[in-house]
């Protein structure tokens, strides 16, 4: 048995089988197969071809939002080898004489690296590089695909890094836990798995190498402790846990058909931040008040038409269409920081690199393509969506987003297309900036939404997913309770809504302090909301404000935890 502690990134007990993801393993086992298997292994090939082909193709388009043309050359050069049909066959023959088909791809590709070595031929030669990448990448995907396509239902993955696609996977095969090497509290995965209650353990060093495939494990995602094959008495202790902590869930759930509102009376409003329609059910079950932020650059990650205008149309008719008469804030792409991981443009500092507008500003093409479906889809659904701008540090980046709703607006009037006239357009408040101009980005804004995952990351200087210094990352710190403070001043000066959409607001206590702040519309994950909600029944506001004031005023996180624990 083998006790390790990690960060809690998304609650929850679990107990299950181990299965491991090594991103970087490229160990080729000498084994060979059976006659029987041969079949299997040409499938599981041919179905390596074809991911890898997707994740080109995805690259590719990315590629073309950039500027870098040069990187389409390659990944189309890449593209070129992976079909060559000479290589696929050379690798379907080494499966048929009993390889395995990540051996059958090593080999066959080193068959073609030696000739191409022995050409000398300049440009050949060139291609030697493109052509192994071709090959770890095909079977890095192969090594992954075994376990990957075959996530299996009911173990818990340990990884290295989980990925935000990985994770829909796995909550779709209905996996238990996840235990990471690496990652941060507000990496997009993690959020993930905190929308889809799928318990999450990060940081938890060297989880990889101390397990092997198929041990057992109990993961208490709420204490931060995994233990690695468990004695029988901490497998019966956990089921234990799991049955008392869906108890109180149950418990929980009573708060959601009472009023939104304090113990006082004081009116709140608890919406949901959703990403996927895998996430909808969610919404019907704990009866938000609206989507305070759909985030958007699933459709960029997942599907294959992502750019597409009729995909994003039935994307967002989806959502519109199962939340009721709900208002519903999407908002543009915020492609870029972690949310990219397919796409592989290097930037030294990517948080603080090409991102959110500064993308959607640099490719029009990009904005135009998605402002046309949400105003086509806005004039269906009429005062129901408000456009909301990610990571706006320029007053500039505002002035000319909203032209481009009003252009866009125009175009489609012309084209006989009837929009939502009267559409709001807001600002996301995440960077510094942003937040000590709040007064000038209020002329031209709608409403305000802050965004407390990347307002703490900017406004105290640490990266949201670097492991080395995550206990710096704290979302309840007087500096970023202030900056809130100062677009709430900013925001109320011109009676405009200002709500959080952090991870921040399904924390009960920074909840109560941000009501204090005078924001009364918080968006968090929708299985937040009846902890969120019981919290905030029993309080009023008049010590929400108190709470607040005390924050604001504290030096220290230890003076934070004091004033916690008075309100706790
Ligand atoms: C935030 O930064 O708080 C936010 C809601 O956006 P994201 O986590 O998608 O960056
Ligand atoms: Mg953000």
């Amino acid at each position: 048995m083998l006790k390790l502690s990690g960060t809690s990134a998304a609650k929850g007990v679990a107990v299950g089988q181990a299965q491991l993801l090594c991103h970087d393993d490229l160990t080729i086992s000498e084994d060979t197969i059976e006659k029987a298997d041969v079949d299997n292994h040409i499938f599981l090939f041919e179905k390596a071809v074809s991911k890898l082909d997707d994740d080109l193709a995805l690259t590719r388009r990315l590629s073309r939002l950039d500027s870098f043309p040069e990187s389409e050359d390659i990944i189309e050069t890449q593209q070129i080898i992976l079909h060559d049909p000479e290589l696929n066959d050379q690798v379907r023959n080494l499966i048929k004489g009993h390889h395995t088909a990540e051996r059958a791809i090593w080999e066959a590709f080193q068959i073609y690296i030696d000739l191409l070595e022995q050409t000398r031929n300049e440009t050949m030669f060139q291609r030697l590089t493109d052509i192994r990448e071709v090959r770890d990448r095909l079977i890095r995907i192969l090594l992954r695909q075994n376990e990957d396509f075959q996530f299996q239902k009911g173990a818990i993955l340990v990884a290295d890094e989980i990925t935000p696609s990985e994770v829909i996977h796995a909550v779709r095969n209905k996996v238990k836990g996840l235990v990471c090497n690496t990652g941060g509290l507000t990496s997009h995965s993690a959020i993930l798995a905190h929308a889809m209650e799928l318990p999450m353990l990060i940081g938890v060093k060297k989880a990889t190498t101390q397990i092997a495939k198929g041990d057992w494990i109990a993961l208490n995602a709420d204490s931060g402790e995994v233990i690695f094959r468990p004695e029988e008495s901490v497998l019966k202790e956990y089921a234990e846990f799991e049955q008392e902590i869906a108890r109180k869930k149950e418990e929980l759930m009573s708060v959601i058909d009472e009023p939104n509102e304090l113990k006082c009376g004081h009116r709140i409003s608890l919406q949901a931040n959703i990403e996927f329609q895998e996430e909808l059910p969610g919404y019907a079950t704990y009866k938000p008040q609206g989507v305070g932020l759909l985030r958007t650059e699933s459709l960029i990650l997942s599907t294959e038409n992502a750019l597409d205008v009729d995909c994003q149309i039935d994307f967002y008719r989806t959502i519109l269409s199962s939340t009721g008469d709900d208002e519903i804030t999407i908002r543009l792409f915020d492609i870029g920081g972690d949310k990219l991981n397919a796409y592989e443009k290097k930037e030294a500092n990517p948080f603080l690199g090409w991102r959110g507008v500064r993308v959607l500003l640099d490719k029009k093409d990009l904005l135009r393509d998605q402002l046309r479906a949400l105003l086509t889809v806005s004039g269906e659904y009429p005062g129901r969506i408000r456009i909301l701008v990610p990571m706006i540090s320029w007053v500039e980046e505002m002035i000319e987003i909203r032209e481009e709703v009003e252009l866009m607006k125009q175009i489609l009037k012309k084209e006989k297309t009837v929009v939502d006239e009267y559409i709001q357009v807001g600002a996301m408040v995440e960077v510094p900036s942003m937040v000590v101009q709040a007064d000038k980005f209020a002329n031209y804004s709608d409403f305000f939404s802050v965004g407390t995952n990347d307002l703490t990351q900017y406004t105290l200087a640490v990266d949201r997913g670097n492991t080395l210094i995550s206990h710096l990352y704290q979302q309840i710190h007087p500096a970023v309770f202030r900056a809130v403070a100062y677009a709430v001043r900013a925001a109320n000066s011109r009676q405009m809504s200002i709500s959080v959409c952090g991870e921040a607001a399904s924390n009960p206590m920074a909840a109560m302090a941000f009501v204090g702040l005078g924001i009364h519309n918080l968006s968090m994950t929708p299985n937040e909301i009846p902890t969120v909600k019981s919290k905030l029944r029993s309080v009023t506001y008049q010590e929400c404000k108190s709470f607040a004031s005390q924050l604001l005023n504290a030096s220290t996180m230890n003076d934070v935890r004091e004033i916690i624990a008075r309100f706790e």
